[in-house]
């Protein structure tokens, strides 16, 4: 339902759990965030933001790189083993559940979620939800070799459905991708030390800043420290402008 990611220089949770805070109006069922700290951490929660931040705190979850998500479940019940972000431990029995590679968060609903779920099994990846965004993440680590960017960009030609995402790897700490068609998603270019965010609307960073850049249907966005670069649903560079917009809480 909601979506916040940042790579900065600083402990960025505190930004991405008020984010969530500024969507919470919308409505969800539960929520969870995942930042890079050394590995990935994770907290998720089937109670409210406010929740979800004592859990952070009580933790030490902190970490300069990290996505947030609050859900409202389409596919799955509403459970922390279904909340968002899921990650994906690479396939096979021996996976260690520990060492998760990719985490991601999705607002939407995957249309074609049975059959890659059956491809992905067949490869030997286990899944730890029923939702449909599980697979994206299982989707994504099967086709990463090296570069998320260009994972990402295979993966989002495989999907059917409506989706707007954001993804981190554990072997890239400064780097999140995100993606978006038929769900909304846009790029805060930031104001402070090159730090950069991705939300599924531009209030959500309000008070941290007012340059965005709305991104268009289908767009794959790399998003780093002091850079963006966009490509279109066909691959190519896409240039797309940067708003001021004045965002009320
Ligand atoms: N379809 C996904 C799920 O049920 C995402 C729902 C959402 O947009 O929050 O987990």
């Amino acid at each position: 339902c909601g979506i916040v990611a940042a790579v900065s220089t600083r402990n960025i949770v505190p930004v991405l759990v008020q984010g969530l805070q500024r969507l919470e109006y919308r409505g969800y069922d539960s929520c969870g965030i995942a930042v890079h700290a050394g590995g990935l951490k994770r907290a998720r929660s089937v109670s409210r933001v406010a929740e979800l931040a004592t859990q952070v705190e009580r933790e030490h979850i902190t970490g300069t790189t990290g996505i947030a998500h609050t859900r409202w479940a389409t596919h799955g019940a509403p459970a922390v083993h279904n909340a968002h972000p899921h990650f994906s431990h690479g396939p096979g029995e021996g996976a260690d559940k520990r060492a998760g590679r990719i985490a991601l968060v999705h607002n939407g609903i995957i249309e074609n979620h049975d059959d890659l779920r059956a491809q992905l099994k067949a490869k030997g990846y286990q899944f730890a939800s029923q939702t449909d965004t599980e697979v994206i993440s299982h989707l994504v680590d099967s086709l990463y070799d090296g570069d998320l960017f260009e994972a990402v960009k295979s993966a989002v030609g495989r999907l059917h459905g409506a989706y707007a995402i954001a993804v981190f790897c554990k072997d890239e700490p400064h780097r999140v991708i995100g993606a978006r068609a038929g769900s909304p998603m846009v790029l805060g270019v930031g104001v402070e030390d090159g730090e950069n965010f991705l939300a599924s609307d531009a209030m959500a960073l309000a008070g941290v800043t007012d340059q965005i850049v709305y991104l268009d249907e289908g767009d794959v966005v790399d998003v780093q420290l002091g850079k963006h670069w966009i490509v279109d649903r066909s691959g190519k560079p896409a240039t797309r402008p940067v708003k001021t917009v004045h965002a009320h809480s």
